[in-house]
């Protein structure tokens, strides 16, 4: 295999697996030339990432930061950019396969750009899917761009969807995050640093903040629907603390197919930048006996509302998911910041939500038909969420 790869998120906890795979698959003398890396704000990281990469291009997304990045690059040989334009220009640069790794809404221009080229995407990014829905796939097919879910999830599905049409159910694994066993009580004290520390998965802080609160299982819910073509109700959750099982396909001659492997998100990885081959990555392997018993119970709606406010805003419309990530975004980042509590989180997303229902009520009528209209509800969403976040830190 020769495949040439771009990396939008290169400094990020999937970005970083992503060279570890690279690596290793050179090692084993692969060919894998890489065009493009981004990064947000972490110069040491975009360079260390260079040196081992040696890509073409770098871009850095905060533009104050363009003459310290050329700086650290300097003697490279690699074209540094900044700015929106630069990250866009990740993306459509000439590479097979982009892994698309930057989290939040931030990385849809970027991905978008490459999804236009008609790439291979490598999509971990789920927010960009659920942020522009249904555009997003139909820019897909229009360009001819193949996607391939990252999400350990939807990498399972894809792996098992062997007969599309044929399928009665998707069953969706969450590990139920830090505070599965937590009480309202206890949440509602939570620190950032006890939201983040997941028990099964070392990842961002965003994502790790989703997965306490379940959001992150409510948006890759939104994100099986927009990618596999099936409605809110044919897709389970299930939580499963072992997270050994990453998702299931349920056929209708009653047989049901999964995907088992231990949670690395290389394996996940390796699949995509394989796809459709395999390549050898030294991840663990699934050791039964060791593992003993694996164990399911039903996620629990009351101690956690997100996946029932995902739920209503996929089987409402796009709009209504566009709102619901962005809100989302924001409350996140101010949990983050120590400007609200963890239970506030979910609060502001709904309350963010029925905000727009009252004053802007056109936004959220129907799903939006272009990017432009994608755009003004996310960012009418990140207004709504902002005051009332703004509030609850007031109060
Ligand atoms: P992370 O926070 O570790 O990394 C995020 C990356 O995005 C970094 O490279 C950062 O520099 C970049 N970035 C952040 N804000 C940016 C902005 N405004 N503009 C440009 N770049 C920006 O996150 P992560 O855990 O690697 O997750 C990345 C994405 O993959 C998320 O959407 C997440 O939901 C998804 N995902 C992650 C995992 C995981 O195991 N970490 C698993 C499944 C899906
Ligand atoms: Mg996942």
């Amino acid at each position: 295999m020769s495949r040439s790869v771009s990396i939008l998120g290169v400094t990020g906890s999937v970005g970083q697996s992503t060279i570890q795979v690279i690596e290793e698959l050179r090692a084993q003398g692969r060919d894998i030339p890489v065009e493009a890396v981004t990064a947000a704000t972490r110069v040491d990281l975009l360079a260390e990432a260079c040196r081992r990469l040696k890509p073409k291009f770098a871009a850095i997304a905060d533009p104050t930061l363009l003459a310290q990045a050329r700086e650290a690059l300097s003697g490279l040989d690699v074209a540094v950019g900044a700015g929106p334009s630069a990250l866009e220009e990740a993306g459509a640069r000439q590479a097979d396969w982009v892994m698309s790794a930057i989290v939040g809404a931030a990385g849809l221009a970027p991905t978008m750009a490459a999804v236009r080229r008609g790439a291979l995407v490598a999509l971990a990014n789920k927010e960009c899917l659920v942020c522009a829905g249904p555009l997003f796939i139909d820019a897909a097919q229009a360009h001819g761009a193949t996607l391939l879910p990252v999400d350990s999830e939807h990498n399972a599905i894809f792996q098992v969807l062997t007969h599309p049409d044929r399928v009665e159910r998707l069953t969706l694994t969450a590990s139920g995050g830090p505070f599965r066993t937590w009480t309202r009580e206890q949440m509602a004290s939570a620190s950032p640093a006890q939201a983040c520390a997941h028990p099964m998965w070392s990842m961002g802080r965003k994502i790790s903040v989703d997965s306490a609160t379940l959001m992150n299982k409510g948006l890759e819910l939104i994100e099986a629907s927009y990618l596999f073509g099936f409605p809110s109700e044919s897709i389970d959750v299930i939580v499963h603390p072992q997270s050994t099982i990453h998702s299931l396909v349920h056929y209708v001659d009653g047989s049901v197919l999964a995907q088992m492997a231990t949670p690395d998100m290389r394996i996940p990885i390796a699949y995509a930048l394989a796809w459709p081959d395999r390549a050898a990555v030294s991840t663990a392997r699934l050791e039964l006996a060791k593992l003993a018993q694996l164990t399911f119970e039903a996620p629990d709606d009351a101690r956690f509302p997100a996946l029932k406010q995902a739920r209503l805003a996929l089987s409402r419309n796009a709009a209504a998911t566009t709102a619901l990530s962005a809100a989302n975004e924001i409350a996140v980042e101010a949990f983050l910041a120590g400007r609200m509590g963890f239970l506030d989180i979910c609060r502001t997303v709904e309350d963010a939500l029925a905000h727009l229902e009252g004053a802007e009520a056109g936004l959220l009528a129907k799903s939006p038909s272009s990017f432009a209209e994608v755009e003004a509800v996310d960012q009418a969403a990140r207004r709504a969420a902002r005051l009332i976040a703004g509030n609850l830190a007031a109060a």
